[in-house]
């Protein structure tokens, strides 16, 4: 039924084993949409959970006609299991909204104001993170300050993928075929009125987080990677000061030949080496992780596979 007119909102919702979370989600999420003019669709994504997560899905579809389930073949991740629930939408303006309630959806009138106001995009942005650990916000603070100084795009800090944005900033942002995916980031880069709400992160409402720390860190490297050619420039930067300290050690050896005071030299060798040796793999472990990105992007394969799509009249 593609040809039906467009629901005014579409919610966007990435799941992987949010069993815990689900109901508990769509019970307020459906209360907000009760109260919001126009119709509207839920769009969930399961991105290959384990647990009860899809039967959770599908039950809640057969019940409630705005609910639209999808599920995708296997794990994706979270940046591609979103992606999909944005290409399958089909509302005027979509949210993009966690499971696990830290996004509040109560937000929602507000951000609709704004955009009936003439907003691209409304982003919501951390004022307190409750119930995140300090090791958490610690990263997170320096990962914005060290994206911001690095990428020419103004990425704002503190912001997850808690956004409202209108179909014409959707469509753009599905125009891009890039597969390491910082959605944020590539929001902010189409540009137009963009604006923060506030809020307070709430903890998770139940489970676990589905971020571990080697999770955190691919997602950090996406970002700069997708974002900037800083780290790939910096050998460079190393290069010249290397070469200015070489030249003088050149010139250092040349003078003890000719006044015959050279000594063996042992500590300064391998302190060279060392120092050397370290920074080239470094510098190539950089080359690698854009390559191998250029690699991923060159073959071409789709962004993610669908299994099913039920409920919604889809
Ligand atoms: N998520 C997903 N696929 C993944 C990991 C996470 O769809 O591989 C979803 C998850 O179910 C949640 C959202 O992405 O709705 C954010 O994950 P989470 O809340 O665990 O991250 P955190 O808030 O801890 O950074
Ligand atoms: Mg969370």
């Amino acid at each position: 039924m593609t040809d039906a007119p467009r629901p005014a909102l579409s919610v966007v919702v990435p799941c992987f084993d949010e069993e815990g979370v689900f109901p508990a989600f769509l019970a307020r999420m459906t209360a907000v949409l009760d109260r919001i003019e126009g119709a509207s669709e839920i769009v969930v994504v399961d991105d290959g959970s384990r647990d009860a997560t899809w039967r959770l899905m599908a039950e809640a579809s057969a019940r409630d006609p705005r609910i639209v389930a999808v599920r995708l073949m296997r794990n994706h991740g979270h940046q591609l299991a979103l992606t999909a629930g944005l290409s399958i939408c089909r509302g005027e303006r979509v949210l993009i909204i966690d499971a696990d309630l830290q996004d509040p959806p109560e937000l929602l009138p507000d951000m609709m104001a704004r955009l009936d106001a003439g907003a691209d995009v409304v982003y919501g942005q951390r004022r307190e993170r409750a119930g995140e650990s300090l090791f958490k916000r610690l990263t997170a603070a320096a990962f914005y300050r060290l994206i911001g100084r690095m990428s020419d795009v103004e990425i704002p800090p503190d912001t997850g993928d808690f956004r409202l944005v209108t179909r014409r900033v959707l469509d753009m942002l599905l125009a891009m075929p890039e597969r390491h995916r910082f959605i944020r980031g590539m929001v902010a880069w189409v540009g137009g009125r963009q604006e923060p709400i506030a809020y307070d992160r709430a903890p998770r409402a139940a489970g676990e987080s589905k971020y571990p720390v080697s999770k955190m860190i691919r997602f950090a490297a996406d970002a700069i990677t997708g974002f900037s050619v800083v780290p790939l420039l910096a050998s460079m930067t190393i290069g010249w000061i290397m070469a200015a300290v070489g030249f003088a050690f050149f010139v250092y050896s040349i003078v003890g030949w000719l006044m015959h005071s050279n000594l063996p030299g042992w500590t300064s060798l391998m302190a060279a080496i060392g120092l050397l040796g370290g920074m080239q793999f470094l510098m190539l472990g950089v080359i690698g992780a854009y390559l191998g990105r250029l690699y991923d992007q060159s073959k071409g394969r789709p962004l993610f596979l669908i299994r099913d799509i039920v409920g919604g009249g889809r």
